[in-house]
């Protein structure tokens, strides 16, 4: 069995194009267009290029940016000033801190400056809450990409067996919830689940969310499983990698996300949709 290569950068083209009209018919109608503030403090390469990235995406779309940019050693109350600033502007319908902070900031402090309605990355504690509860709220964009990749896929999740590789706050335990409110029966595996093969080789659907450069090969893998590669790192010869090892995966699934070209360009998409849902939102 070969796997069906499932692009997000394909699908997210899919995505922004019904965004872009929705964008345009704003336009013609002479109304405000959503405006998404991005805020970076230091100049962290990587960072930069994914700020760049969302900047790119709006422009895309035809939503406004704005981007804040503050110094390496900006402290705690300079940056909490800025988002109280966007917090309070009219103009500005979603705000994004881009994470990682330099060290001494407090990253959780920070998200929950942001008002609830504008935190369209949904990592503020309100819109965790309100996603736990299954209230109405923005669902972190990574995770909300993975799901739509799924069923880009085809993958129908109902009593499928889930294994999410990863527990972070920004990707693991959200997917992990949306797959379980998809009825999954979902394990979450991390740095101290023993026999990790064993318990992904159980996984219809099996993701991998953990910052180790190709560590999946086809021995994780049950055969005909949904894999979603969310992981970025570089190999040894500097180029962009997933987690998975593609090449010798692919085979013993029936659809795969890649690297690069899969969960990246949806993490985008997602952020763009989510600032349209809160500009939505406040017209209502
Ligand atoms: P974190 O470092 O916060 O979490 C990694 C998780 O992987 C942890 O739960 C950790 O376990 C687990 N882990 C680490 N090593 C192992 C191992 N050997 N066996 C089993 N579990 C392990 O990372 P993130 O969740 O933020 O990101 C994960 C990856 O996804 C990274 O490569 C990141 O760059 C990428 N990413 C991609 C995005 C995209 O848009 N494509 C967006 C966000 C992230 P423990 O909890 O025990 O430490």
């Amino acid at each position: 069995m070969t796997g069906t290569i499932v692009y997000g950068s394909e699908l997210s083209l899919e995505r922004k194009g019904i965004l872009k009209e929705k964008v345009e018919a704003l336009v013609s109608t002479g109304k405000r267009i959503p405006c998404l503030a991005v805020i970076l403090v230091g100049n962290n390469p990587a960072s930069l290029s994914y700020v760049k990235g969302k900047e790119k995406g709006c422009a895309q779309v035809g939503m406004t940016s704005r981007f804040f940019h503050l110094e390496e050693d900006a402290s705690q109350e300079e940056l909490e000033k800025v988002i109280v600033q966007c917090n309070e502007d009219p103009e500005i319908d979603g705000i994004l801190v881009q994470l990682p902070l330099p060290k001494g900031l407090d990253e959780k402090k920070a998200i929950d400056t942001i008002s609830p309605d504008k935190d369209v990355d949904g990592l503020h504690r309100i819109n965790v809450g309100r996603m736990y509860l299954k209230e109405k709220g923005f669902i972190p964009c990574t995770p909300k990409g993975i799901m739509a990749l799924l069923e880009k896929m085809g993958c129908e999740i109902d009593g499928k067996r889930a294994v999410v590789i990863g527990r972070s706050r920004l990707v693991g335990e959200p997917v992990a919830k949306l797959l379980q409110d998809k009825n999954a029966t979902v394990t979450i595996c991390h740095s101290h689940t023993k026999d990790l093969p064993a318990v992904c080789r159980e996984a219809d659907i099996l993701i991998a969310a953990i910052g180790r450069a190709k560590m999946i090969d086809h021995t994780y893998v049950k055969e005909g499983a949904y894999v979603v590669d969310v992981g970025i790192n570089r190999d040894e010869t500097g180029h962009l990698v997933g987690d998975v090892d593609f090449d010798d995966v692919r085979e013993h699934t029936t659809a795969i996300t890649p690297v690069p070209k899969g969960v990246g360009p949806m993490t985008i998409c997602m952020l763009l949709e989510n600032t349209f849902q809160a500009y939505e939102d406040k017209m209502k």
